[in-house]
């Protein structure tokens, strides 16, 4: 990519980063917690810092959650508890007391406020001062997230709400959008890259939607929800699997990595079998396959860059655009998949870095494709201009030349002059000083032409050492001289051929009524056949 065209990435990116963070800021909460935490089936209960976060050691069983303000007094209300980085894991209430209530990403309480990206639990009268809150989570999917827990007011949690819904929607809307356009490119410009693309884009928004909860709510599909980890698994291993048969192409894997891209592919399709143990045959090997699924899962996106690594070092420039793409979400993930904000002490992930970064992604492959696309225009235009000219000269060949005349012939109201040139004795040249010197001699003949002719006129190279120009709108007596002018500078042009310095016959014909493109050309060919007979090296009109 070009320098400008980098800054300005660069740019994208570091804005892209200055809106999350302005996106993320965390609420300052109405008062500091303590807490402790237990399994249900352990025998004591453990300290532990509610800001700092809480990440349950087991992926299945109940735990219990007991909160209460560090200075012993809570807060009047109403306020919201508000629990983030829940991931599938449901987390009940007991409070009101005998109103338990439950929320999860996945489960949208009619009535009750929702949350994105989080959990919220409206407080309206607090527990009394000294009394803890007591909650129970469920770890319902396969990797726990790290719960953190505040108390946040009334308009502080509607306000962030409201700020992730936009932000989140706005993420998702621009990856579908991409995908869009990506089918309509598949589809007219009939390269699959575009689809696989697409087919990424949309299983990697859906992966975020159901993880976050939006599909449950604002989009009410309950039954997405029921089956989250289902349909999880089912849309990471369609990201994944489109992934690397988009960058198969997308960086040109089979030139540059052709070992690598059989693993690559092979490991797709394990992932592809997994992902739908249901179809794999033997029940040992579908128990197999749900064990293995999500440690593959986990493998891909290292899998997938180091491919990308691999082969921007070798010289696709869309690898390396690849890269730029994804680092930013690989590290999100890895980021928050290693608890490091909490660690330090900031919360700042509840799924939008992730889609932030996702939308990210979606653009800079975007712009990939722009590329891609103008490569493969630029190598059209490339092929296209090889079909019309001469590899040795430069000039036009036979064919599209043979077009030009027949188009000049009906275009041309007035005069119109053709011309037959034809090297004298170049036989002799080639046999005598070989053949690297008879090109030699073919391509001054392309160069006096050049500049002896108006460029406007078509000029080819029409067979081995022989050549034609049409001369629009010129009459024969300047025709005649032009002629004159090019056998003189290429006669004094070659000196050090010596005794063998080529020289040039040519003929010269002028349109009569009647004349088409054959019987005009035939005619200079015969002139140029009487200048040979009269001694080469001269010019001869047709009679
Ligand atoms: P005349 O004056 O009658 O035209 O004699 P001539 O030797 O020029 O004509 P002839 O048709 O006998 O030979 C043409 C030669 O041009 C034969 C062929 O080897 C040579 N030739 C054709 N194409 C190329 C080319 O691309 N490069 C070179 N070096 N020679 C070529
Ligand atoms: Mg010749
Ligand atoms: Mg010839």
């Amino acid at each position: 990519m070009s320098r400008p065209g980098l800054r300005t990435l660069l740019s994208v990116l570091l804005g892209a980063a200055a809106w999350l963070l302005a996106g993320l800021a965390m609420a300052a909460p109405l008062v500091a917690l303590d807490g402790r935490w237990q399994a249900t089936d352990a025998p004591q209960a453990q300290a532990f810092d509610p800001q700092r976060g809480l990440t349950l050691p087991r992926t299945d069983g109940a735990h219990t959650v007991q909160l209460w303000p560090r200075d012993g007094r809570w807060p009047t209300g109403p306020w919201v508890l508000e629990v983030r980085q829940a991931a599938l894991q449901h987390v009940t209430l007991d409070w009101p007391p005998g109103q338990s209530q439950t929320r999860a990403q996945t489960i949208h309480v009619p009535g009750q406020w929702p949350g994105h990206g989080r959990l919220g639990f409206h407080i309206m009268s607090p527990p009394p001062d000294g009394a803890p809150l007591t909650l129970r989570v469920d770890a319902h999917g396969s990797m726990p997230g790290t719960l953190l827990w505040s108390v946040v007011s009334d308009s502080d949690y509607l306000q962030r709400d409201a700020r992730w819904l936009a932000v989140a929607s706005a993420c998702l809307a621009t990856m579908l959008t991409m995908a869009v356009m990506a089918v309509f490119f598949a589809w007219r410009l009939r390269d699959a890259t575009f689809a696989f693309y697409a087919v990424y884009v949309v299983a990697f928004a859906l992966v975020m939607a159901l993880q976050t909860g939006y599909t449950v709510h604002p989009l009410g599909q309950q039954w997405l929800g029921e089956a989250t980890r289902f349909w999880g698994r089912l849309a990471t291993a369609t990201a994944i699997v489109a992934a690397i048969l988009f960058l198969d192409r997308f960086a040109d894997l089979p030139r540059l990595l052709p070992r690598g891209r059989r693993w690559l592919r092979g490991y797709a399709a394990v992932v592809a079998l997994c992902a739908v143990p249901a179809l794999l045959p033997l029940p040992a090997l579908e128990a197999l396959g749900r064990t293995l699924i999500n440690p593959l899962l986990a493998l891909g996106a290292p899998l997938l860059l180091g491919a990308a690594a691999l082969a921007a070092r070798r010289g696709s420039r869309l690898a390396g655009v690849f890269l730029i793409g994804w680092t930013p979400l690989l590290l999100v993930t890895a980021l928050s998949s290693l608890g490091l904000g909490e660690r330090i002490g900031i919360a700042w992930d509840d799924g939008l870095a992730a889609l932030a970064t996702g939308a990210f992604e979606a653009l800079v492959l975007a712009l990939g494709l722009a590329e891609r696309s103008a490569g493969l225009r630029g190598e059209r235009d490339l092929a296209l201009q090889e079909a019309h000219t001469d590899g040795l000269t430069g000039l036009l060949n036979r064919r599209s030349w043979d077009l030009r005349l027949q188009a000049l012939l009906s275009a041309t109201p007035g005069p119109l002059t053709v011309m037959f040139l034809d090297l004298d004795h170049f036989k002799r040249i080639n046999d005598a000083l070989g053949h690297s010197a008879g090109d030699r001699c073919l391509r001054e003949v392309a160069r006096v032409l050049r500049l002896e002719l108006d460029p406007a006129w078509p000029v080819a190279r029409y067979g081995g050492e022989e050549f034609v120009v049409a001369l629009p709108g010129v009459d024969v007596a300047t025709a005649l001289q032009v002629a004159e002018r090019i056998r003189t500078r290429f006669a004094t042009a070659l000196t050090d051929f010596d005794t063998l310095r080529p020289t040039v016959s040519i003929g010269v014909a002028a349109r009569q009524t009647g004349d088409d493109a054959d019987t005009l050309l035939r005619r200079a060919d015969h002139a140029l056949y009487q200048a040979k007979q009269a001694g080469r090296d001269r010019v001869q009109l047709a009679r």
